[in-house]
C-alpha cells in the first residue's frame, strides 16, 4: 500500500465515468482520497507535484460495486469448501480472506445481502475502514434472519429468532447494538433449498412492519430475500431498501417497486442461478432439483429485469457467491451474465455495478463515478469492458486497483 500525501495523475488513459457514456480520452488528478479534476480532449488536468502514471491507453473506471456479497459464505476462487459451514475462527479468517479477494478483483465495494456469524462483518468493516486489511468499502450486516422453522431454509439458520413483532424489533435493534448497517431478512422461503418454499412467505404483515418502524427508528437498512409476489408486495410496503431476486413479482408488485423507485434497489442475482445450471455435481449429490427450480427463476428474470428497467427501477448486479460452485472472487462474471440474459449493454451493466453502486453504499453524491469531488476508488484495466465486459472476469487485466486514493494494486 502506498499512501497518496502525493497527489496521483492518471494519464493516457480512456475514461469510463460510470454515467454509461462511451469511454473517452483524458486524464484524471488524484488528491488525497478524492478526484481533484478530470479532464477530456486533449486538456490536462494539473500535473503540479504529481506522481503520473501513464495508463497506456487503457480504461480508467470506477471500482466495482457487489450488491449481493456473502463476505462469510466460505468458497472462494482460492479457496474450495465442501458446504457452507466452518468452525468460528477458519469463518471470521476466511470472510477476512474474500474481503481481499473481491478487492483483488476489482470491486472496492460489497453491500452484504447477510452473513453466517453475528458480529463478524462490523467487526471486518471497522478492521477494513482502519486500514488494518485489505477490502471493500462494506454495508455490514449480521445475521439473515428467518423465524423458527422446522428445517434448514437457509445456511443463516439460527435458532433463537422468536416470533412476533416485538421479537422482529428486537433483532433489528440488536443489529444497530453490534454495528451492522443492513438487516438481512429472508421474506419467503428458498426453493432451490426446500421445493415450493419460494412461494412461502415466512413472516406476517405485522412482524414485517415492525421491522421496518424498527429500522426507521435506528437508521439501518432492511434488506430482503424474496422471491414469491406477496413477499416483494410486504417488502415495499414495509419499507425495505433492497429486495433480491423478486423472481415471481405480478402486475401488482411491479407497480409497488415502480412507484417506490426512489428508494429501493433490486437486485436479481442470476450469477447464483446460472452457477447452478452449468454445476457438475458429484455423483452423490443430485442436483436436479435445484437445476429445475434455476431454469424457472432465469426465464422469470429475463422478462423481469427488463420490464422493472423499463419502469425506472434500480437494477444491481450481484449474484450469492460464495456457494461451493459459485465461488467469491468470481462476482464480475454477473455483468457478462446480465449482457446475456437481460438485453444490457457492457456499458449499461457496468453503470449499474458503478453509479448505481454508489447509490446502493448510500453515497450516491460520492461513490461510483470518476467526477471531482467523488472519492478515488478506480480501476485501470487494459483492454475496453465497455466492448467486452467479460475482460473484467480477469484480475490480471486489472492493472491498478485503487480504492479510497490508495493503491491496493500499483500499476506496473
Ligand atoms: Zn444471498
Amino acid at each position: 500500500m502506498t499512501t497518496t500525501a502525493t497527489p496521483i495523475v492518471f494519464t493516457n488513459v480512456r475514461i469510463f465515468d460510470g454515467s454509461g457514456a462511451p469511454p473517452f480520452a483524458g486524464e484524471v488528478r488524484v488528491e488525497a482520497n478524492r478526484i481533484t479534476a478530470v479532464a477530456r480532449d486533449g486538456a490536462h488536468v494539473p500535473h503540479e507535484n504529481a506522481r503520473v502514471i501513464d495508463g497506456g491507453s487503457g480504461v480508467l473506471m470506477p471500482g466495482l460495486t457487489e450488491a449481493h456479497a456473502h463476505l462469510t459464505w466460505p468458497t472462494s476462487v482460492e479457496q474450495f469448501v465442501p458446504g457452507m459451514s466452518l468452525p468460528p475462527e477458519e469463518l471470521t479468517l476466511t470472510a477476512a480472506r474474500n474481503a481481499r479477494i473481491l478487492l483483488d478483483h476489482g470491486f472496492t465495494s460489497a453491500y452484504s445481502a447477510g452473513a453466517l456469524g453475528k458480529r463478524i462483518e462490523p467487526a471486518l468493516k471497522a478492521m477494513i475502514d482502519s486500514g488494518g486489511m485489505p477490502g471493500p468499502r462494506l454495508v455490514a450486516s449480521s445475521l439473515e434472519r428467518e423465524p423458527p422453522n422446522d428445517g434448514a431454509l437457509d445456511p443463516g439458520k439460527v435458532d433463537e429468532h422468536g416470533a412476533g413483532p416485538a421479537n422482529v424489533a428486537a433483532f433489528v435493534r440488536g443489529c444497530k447494538d453490534i454495528g451492522a448497517q443492513a438487516v438481512k431478512f429472508l421474506i419467503s422461503g428458498e426453493s432451490a433449498l426446500k421445493p415450493g418454499a419460494s412461494q412461502q412467505l415466512l413472516y406476517t404483515e405485522e412482524e414485517l412492519m415492525a421491522a421496518g418502524e424498527a429500522a426507521r427508528e435506528h437508521g439501518l437498512w432492511l434488506t430482503g430475500h424474496a422471491h414469491a409476489a406477496a413477499a416483494v408486495k410486504l417488502g415495499v410496503k414495509a419499507g425495505f431498501r433492497v429486495l433480491y431476486h423478486c423472481t415471481y413479482a405480478d402486475d401488482e408488485a411491479l407497480d409497488l417497486l415502480e412507484a417506490a423507485r426512489g428508494q429501493v434497489f433490486v437486485a436479481p442475482s442470476i450469477g447464483i442461478i446460472q452457477a447452478t445450471l452449468d454445476a457438475t455435481p458429484p455423483p452423490h449429490f443430485d442436483m436436479t432439483h435445484m437445476k429445475q427450480d434455476a431454469a424457472e427463476v432465469l426465464a422469470r428474470q429475463k422478462a423481469l429485469v427488463p420490464e422493472l428497467r423499463k419502469r425506472g427501477v434500480r437494477l444491481l448486479p450481484g449474484g450469492d457467491y460464495g456457494f461451493p460452485f459459485n465461488p467469491n472472487g468470481r462476482n464480475a462474471w454477473d455483468l457478462k451474465l446480465w449482457v446475456r440474459h437481460f438485453g444490457y449493454t457492457p456499458a449499461e451493466a457496468l453503470h449499474a455495478a458503478t453509479a448505481l453502486g454508489g447509490e446502493i453504499m448510500g453515497q450516491s453524491h460520492e461513490l461510483g463515478r470518476v467526477q471531482p469531488g467523488y472519492l478515488a476508488d478506480l480501476l485501470l484495466v487494459e483492454g475496453d469492458p465497455t466492448a467486452d465486459v467479460a475482460i473484467l472476469q480477469n484480475r490480471h487485466a486489472l492493472k491498478a486497483i485503487m480504492k479510497d486514493g490508495r493503491f491496493h494494486k500499483e500499476p506496473a
